[in-house]
């Protein structure tokens, strides 16, 4: 199955996946199966931080190397009505690390643009799915994000109290990040160009990215893959 929480061997849909010695395993059936447990990127940080500026860039720079996407994609319908509910959208991100599981079966790294901190993530039920997750906050000076945000198009109605609560958030992390757990790297995109910001991103891709990913624990076929649970 490409989709990680259900069972190959009797179809269960594992709300809670279990990981066992770096294979997927049915608490229903008892099977075992390998997959590949690639760390996931998160590139975050407040709006106007730089993210969107450098997501295609970091795209086009590790092409054949990462799969990088935008994760505001998928905020719509039903996986953000759970906003104002619960802290911190977990339908929204559970989605989003099931999809990212998925696309490192295909053997490359996820790049994730787009705003999260660990509290977020590592907590979820599907974070087993991946040896780490790595975070780099894309921060700015706050007069800088400001006029950022205030230059941005109608449409995408950045008033003042938006613009204040995004000031907040950016100072919170930037205090915040190196007690975090894991903790987050910073980047200060104020006084960086785009070229500056992408190539500090390729390099903290490229320092913590496995040395060949589609190598990495790559399942073989047959073997423990294929024996049921139950075989004398
Ligand atoms: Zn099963």
């Amino acid at each position: 199955m490409l989709d990680l929480k259900i069972c190959p061997r009797c179809g269960d849909r594992a709300d809670v996946p279990l990981v066992e010695a770096d294979r997927l395993v049915c608490r229903v059936c008892g099977q075992r199966w390998e997959f590949r447990r690639l760390p996931l990127f998160a590139l975050t940080g407040p709006s106007g931080g730089g993210k969107s500026t450098v997501g295609p860039e970091l795209a086009r720079r590790l092409a054949g190397e990462a799969v990088v996407l935008e994760q505001d994609v998928l905020w719509t319908g039903a996986l953000r009505d759970d906003a104002g509910e619960v802290d911190g959208h977990p339908r929204f991100r559970s989605t989003w690390l099931r999809m990212a599981a998925m696309i490192h079966q295909n053997g490359r790294p996820v790049v994730l643009c787009g705003t999260v901190v660990p509290p977020e993530f590592e907590p979820l039920p599907e974070r087993v799915f991946f040896s780490s997750i790595h975070y780099l906050a894309l921060v700015a000076e706050p007069d800088v994000l400001a006029t950022r945000l205030r230059a941005r198009p109608a449409w995408r109605e950045w008033d003042e109290p938006r613009i204040a609560e995004t000031l907040e958030f950016n100072d919170w992390l930037r205090t915040e990040a190196p007690r975090m757990s894991p903790p987050v790297r910073l980047f200060d995109t104020t006084h960086a160009t785009r070229d500056e910001a992408a190539e500090h991103a390729v390099a903290w891709f490229r320092e913590l990215s496995p040395r060949d990913a589609a190598a990495t624990r790559a399942p073989r076929t047959g073997s423990t893959a294929a024996r049921p649970a139950h075989s004398p």
